[in-house]
């Protein structure tokens, strides 16, 4: 007897997600995330839609053989040809299933498919069989099931299941429903379809009104066993339900709901990040549960109680969906507690005054810079406590660079530790050629991590900022630079994070006791 709280994740990014604008994927890379997927636990893999092109059918087939575990569902327009077609793709997979779909909302039927309601009902009967008659496991989709008629909703049901679907699905197509509405829909086609108690009703929720996740949750309260979910919530429009809510909706709250699921949480994060990178759509910052923000805590009173106990401010833990801990971000909300306990975090031990002083230039830094970093703490305590000074500075750079033979140079004249210094070099490209000139003048050639450029006020003569990371063994440090023109930005950037790379060698050579 399967056991009755347990929900099926029917997972469709890689169908409906991908439908997504922006979203396309190559063969190999839906080969990849299925993988992922499989990882990740999920039941079903809705692969994609053979009928639709032929790459889509070569797709679905090499992810019918690249997977072992979960179900892989071809979907079908409920049409003979598209059944034998969906039915070619898959037949390599170890668990196969077709899933066909036919609208049953007046709307559609009228005006889209020009179908009487005695229609739908024999072409959906029709299609089930015809599915069934290939020995495999077969769903039926009423699309647009939320604005279908209920009676009309239940005699369809009826005549699929007849006909041997054992999974019906009721979508939500248009992200129309309400929760408390959309679970009283399921609790009726429940109570009401004949052989209801044989088969796993589905859901599958839009995100048209924000309500995908809640009028998932509240369908498999009222009964519902399998969701239908992309990862990110990417799909048609405005998305479909995301799985990691979904999942972590059931997992946070057992006591609510007592349904479990066969998903590994501890994959939820990489699954999420590796879509992003396939799809090359970074993942919102605010994005519950996979947002950079979704586990850091920046107001002081939330950060006291965070270091405390994280369950004060966190109804779950990163490490759980497979990412770092709490961040406690250091900006112009937070509070005392938290610059206490990142300055020990840095290895400093400070007395209450200084780390006032501290406290006040990173309020007052937080005013002009978004994103603190720890590398900023660092740079902090070593300017206003420890008052190192700075090793190097820029006197006068001249940069030549275009498209002519002649490769793109820089001279700079430098202090470096007092002493006055001048150097060339060359480079592939300006900014290039100026980093170089300064590794030659100041005796160094840290690795370059990360250079991002954002302009801080707009037009051609725009203030740009640059910020740069770089490494030298391990030790690494952050530096800025503002400036309207970029190449000095860059060069000023460069050479703030050398100064701080310098200082804290200061550190490595007399240690902070
Ligand atoms: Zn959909």
């Amino acid at each position: 007897m399967p056991d009755e709280n347990r929900v099926y994740i029917f997972d469709t990014t890689l169908r409906d997600g991908e439908q997504s604008p922006g979203a396309t994927m190559t063969r190999e890379e839906k080969v990849r995330m299925a993988r992922q997927l499989e990882t990740l636990g999920v039941d079903v893999i809705e692969a994609g839609f053979p009928a639709a092109s032929v790459g889509d059918f070569e797709a679905v087939a090499a992810i019918a053989e690249a997977v072992e575990k979960p179900v892989v569902a071809a979907l079908c327009r409920a049409l003979p040809a598209d059944i034998d077609r969906g039915y070619e793709a898959i037949k390599n997979a170890k668990r196969k299933r077709i899933h066909t779909f036919l609208a049953t909302s007046a709307l559609h039927m009228e005006h889209k498919l020009g179908k009487t309601p005695a229609q739908v009902l024999e072409m959906a009967e029709a299609a089930v069989r015809h599915a069934v008659s290939k020995g495999v496991e077969v769903q039926f989709s009423a699309e647009d099931a939320s604005r279908s008629d209920r009676e009309f909703l239940v005699e369809v049901c009826n005549r699929v299941i007849a006909a041997g679907a054992t999974i019906v699905n009721i979508p939500d197509t248009v992200g129309y429903a309400q929760p408390a509405e959309f679970a009283d829909l399921i609790r009726h086609l429940l109570a009401t379809v004949a052989g209801a108690g044989n088969v796993t009703f589905a859901v599958h929720c839009h995100n048209d009104l924000g309500l995908g996740v809640a009028n998932t949750l509240a369908a498999l309260h009222a009964g519902a066993r399998q969701a239908e979910v992309t990862l990110s919530g990417i799909g048609e429009r405005a998305g479909n339900a995301s799985l990691e809510q979904v999942v972590m909706g059931l997992v946070t709250r057992p006591n609510y709901y007592n349904l479990t699921t066969g998903i590994v949480t501890e994959e939820l994060f990489p699954s999420c990040r590796r879509l992003s990178g396939i799809i090359g759509q970074p993942i919102p910052p605010y994005a519950p549960i996979i947002g950079r923000n979704a586990f850091a805590h920046e107001s002081g009173i939330h950060q006291h109680g965070v270091l405390k106990d994280r369950r004060t401010y966190e109804i779950m833990t990163a490490e759980h969906i497979g990412r770092k801990g709490a961040v406690v971000v250091l900006g112009k909300h937070s509070g005392r507690h938290a610059l206490d306990a990142k300055v020990k975090e840095l290895n400093y031990k400070l007395t209450d005054d200084e780390l006032k002083i501290v406290f006040d230039a990173v309020k007052e830094l937080a005013d002009r810079k978004q994103n603190i970093l720890d590398e900023d703490i660092e740079a902090l305590i070593l300017e206003k406590v420890l008052r190192r000074p700075d090793h190097y500075a820029l006197q006068f750079i001249s940069v030549h660079c275009g498209n002519v033979e002649l490769a793109p140079m820089a001279v700079v004249k430098m202090i470096v530790d007092g002493k006055e210094v001048r150097q060339y070099a060359s480079g592939s490209g300006p900014v290039d050629a100026s980093f170089n000139a300064v590794c030659e003048a100041v005796g160094r050639k840290p690795e370059l991590e990360e250079f991002h450029i954002n302009a801080i006020t707009g037009g051609t003569d725009a203030q740009g900022e640059v910020t740069v990371r770089v490494r030298e063994g391990d030790a690494t440090s952050v530096g800025r630079g503002v400036h309207d023109d970029v190449i000095m930005a860059s060069t000023l950037a460069f050479i703030n994070a050398l100064n701080r790379l310098a200082k804290k060698e200061g550190d490595r050579i007399c240690p902070q006791l």
